[in-house]
């Protein structure tokens, strides 16, 4: 018996809306602001957010070109670009990395990025364009992007072309100080060895900032490598500063990793180098370990020399900086930049613990190779 008051009514799931209600709610409640065109150029229909980001009413933009959303001075260009489109119809991003700018009604220009998509209709191709705003966030990464990849196009030009004036002037510093050394009295000597070394010095801080700016345009692939493989290549190059001071170096078993093999030798040339180099009164002693991390290998490279101030742990990774005099310690302030490059290349971090007066422990992190 059914309970009374029971309709067989209430056992209905109650009506879904239909297919196209819930397309147009979709559509007009879109994030993203969405036109469609015409292959002329005629707008066809848009949603709530073309109307926000331009500022008309769709009724004010129905039938009218799409042209009018664009600032006046790239409008004449534009039905070629669409003619362009309409030969090779496919689905592409634009406004990523350049400035995409749209024009409100007021006239105020607004940064966009757009995405076209051809889509075929009854009555023809049709493009649909989304188009999002380019918030203040994205456009200071763009800029920053920016200006990074142009500091870096600076510091290689600018490098690889100081090079060449400066060989000259140290080859005819040379020639000088060969040819008419024994005609020189002591000052001019002294001052012609200065400039000899003032340019060796400036060579060797070209070759550096040159080393730094090649690290994202020459590196080469992550491969996987034993890492003991790229510590023996780097122990070969120093093997000159170990023995005059009379370091030991202590290894444990080294991991694979995933490197470019040249550039992992680089961070262990630097990192070994400073720990021999910065030692105090005690020959150095330099142990490199590693431990898993996740899916990373964390590499520690110890030694017990003058160590680091904690309020100098961000400074030294910055380009040309160092914190001693070159009387005191030579070197030009790039080796630990260049290591931060090229850890961050590989999707590594690199930080410091130290104690100073007791030594320092330099740790960098790099993806784990597959197993052989
Ligand atoms: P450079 O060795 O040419 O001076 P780096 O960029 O390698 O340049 O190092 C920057 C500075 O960091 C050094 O000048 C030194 O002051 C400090 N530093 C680096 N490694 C060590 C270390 N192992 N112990 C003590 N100080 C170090």
């Amino acid at each position: 018996m059914l309970p009374a008051g029971f309709s067989p009514d209430s056992l209905l799931v109650p009506e879904r809306p239909r297919d196209d209600t819930l397309l147009r709610v979709a559509f007009e409640s879109s994030p993203a602001g969405m036109v469609m065109v015409d292959r002329d150029g005629a707008i066809l229909v848009v949603n709530q957010e073309i109307e926000r980001l331009f500022g008309y009413a769709r009724k004010e933009l129905v039938g009218q070109s799409i042209e009018l959303l664009l600032p006046e001075d790239t409008r004449a260009a534009h039905p070629a670009r669409r003619a362009e489109f309409l030969l090779h119809p496919k689905r592409r991003a634009m406004g990523t990395g350049t400035d995409l700018l749209g024009r409100h009604r007021d006239g105020l220009k607004v940064p966009i990025e757009i995405t076209l998509n051809p889509v075929e209709t009854d009555t023809g191709l049709c493009v649909l364009a989304c188009v999002t705003e380019l918030t203040s966030r994205k456009r200071a990464d763009e800029e920053l992007r920016r200006s990074n990849a142009e500091l870096q196009q600076f510091a290689y030009v600018a490098s690889h072309d100081l090079q060449e004036p400066l060989r000259t002037v140290t080859s005819f510093l040379q020639l000088l100080q060969r040819r008419y050394g024994d005609r020189l009295d002591a000052d001019a000597s002294e001052f012609i060895a200065i400039a000899v070394d003032g340019a060796a010095r400036m060579q060797r801080l070209i070759e550096d900032l040159l080393s730094y700016s090649r690290v994202d345009t020459r590196g080469g692939a992550l491969v996987p490598i034993n890492a003991g493989v790229a510590i023996d290549a780097s122990l070969q190059d120093l093997r000159a500063a170990i023995a005059e001071s009379g370091a030991r170096v202590e290894r444990s078993e080294l991991p694979r990793v995933l490197a470019d093999p040249a550039q992992l030798q680089r961070v262990f040339t630097n990192l070994i180098g400073n720990a021999l180099k910065f030692h105090g009164p005690e020959p150095p002693l330099v142990r490199i370990a590693a431990a898993r991390d996740g899916a990373f290998w964390r590499f520690a490279v110890t030694d017990n020399g003058i160590g680091i101030d904690p309020k100098d742990y961000g400074r030294i990774f910055v380009i040309f900086q160092r914190l001693h005099s070159r009387e005191e310690f030579p070197g030009t302030g790039m080796g630990l930049a260049i290591c931060k490059k090229i850890v961050e290349r590989h999707g590594g971090r690199i930080w410091l613990e130290s104690v100073p007066g007791k030594g320092s422990t330099f740790l960098f992190t790099l993806l784990a190779g597959p197993e052989p």
